[in-house]
């Protein structure tokens, strides 16, 4: 059975998300940017319990309300080793391993790059991937930590599920990264008229108040340039030039 996720913005541009397993009732947190938003989130869902919090990595707008959270609810908090210097980690997961969200297995991918222990959780069955600041809509996180070769591969790997893998991201980046990606060099007229049409819904859905995220694996890997990039090395320079960017 499908997962059900609640999406809920919080903070200034982060995506809460509440899953619950429909097989068990187990109900887990992704990350934990918000602690009143979180709760509220929960109240409204009527799902009455919060067992887990699943964390992708240590920056305190993805641990900052775990402490609060757990003390709400009596949730248990997994996450990277990282996470450990701020947070109370019930369990460490390292690449490889597997968490279970009641019959819901998320295998977990350790993802350097943003910050050096990152993962991200992957439901290849429901195909849905939680994938914290790796990876965005059309964009990808800053490397606060790592270097460029290893958020290559890090990115490569998610490149590698099936396409339509939905990608829930931890941020609402997308508009900003469509206006970089529209000012690059495609000389492909094909790619850059899907770009230019995906670059309009998303601009679009913004003036609306509506999110951008999920997104589509599929998708990504024909438009997000990050994704596109043929070896480490462009990657880097496609990467710093987003740095500066200012669209
Ligand atoms: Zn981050
Ligand atoms: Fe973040």
């Amino acid at each position: 059975m499908p997962l059900e996720i609640r999406q809920f913005p919080c903070l200034s541009d982060n995506y809460g998300y509440l899953i619950r397993d429909r097989a068990s009732g187990e109900v887990a947190a992704v990350d934990a940017p918000d602690a009143p938003a979180i709760l509220a989130e929960l109240a409204a869902s009527g799902w009455k319990r919060l067992d887990l919090i699943l964390n992708t990595h240590w920056h305190p707008d993805h641990t900052q309300a775990a402490g609060a959270v757990r003390e709400q609810t009596g949730c248990k908090i997994v996450g990277p080793e990282e996470s450990a210097r701020v947070i109370a980690l019930d369990q460490v997961l390292a690449d490889g391993e597997q968490v279970d969200l009641g019959e819901t297995r998320f295998d977990v991918i350790h993802t350097p790059g943003h910050t050096l222990g990152h993962i991200v959780f992957i439901d290849a069955r429901g195909g849905e991937a939680f994938v914290g600041d790796t990876l965005f809509a059309l964009g990808c996180g800053r490397l606060f930590e790592g270097t460029p070769e290893q958020m290559f591969d890090s990115l490569s790997r998610l490149s590698d599920l099936p396409d339509e893998t939905r990608i829930w991201c931890a941020h609402e980046y997308t508009a900003a990264n469509a206006r970089f990606a529209l000012s690059l060099d495609e000389p492909d007229g094909e790619r850059r008229g899907a770009l230019e049409a995906h670059a309009r819904d998303i601009f679009a859905l913004r003036e609306a108040g509506h999110p951008t995220v999920p997104t589509m694996l599929g998708r990504e890997r024909q438009l997000n340039p990050f994704l596109r990039a043929p070896d480490a090395a462009a990657f880097a320079t496609l990467r710093a030039a987003k740095d500066q960017f200012r669209g």
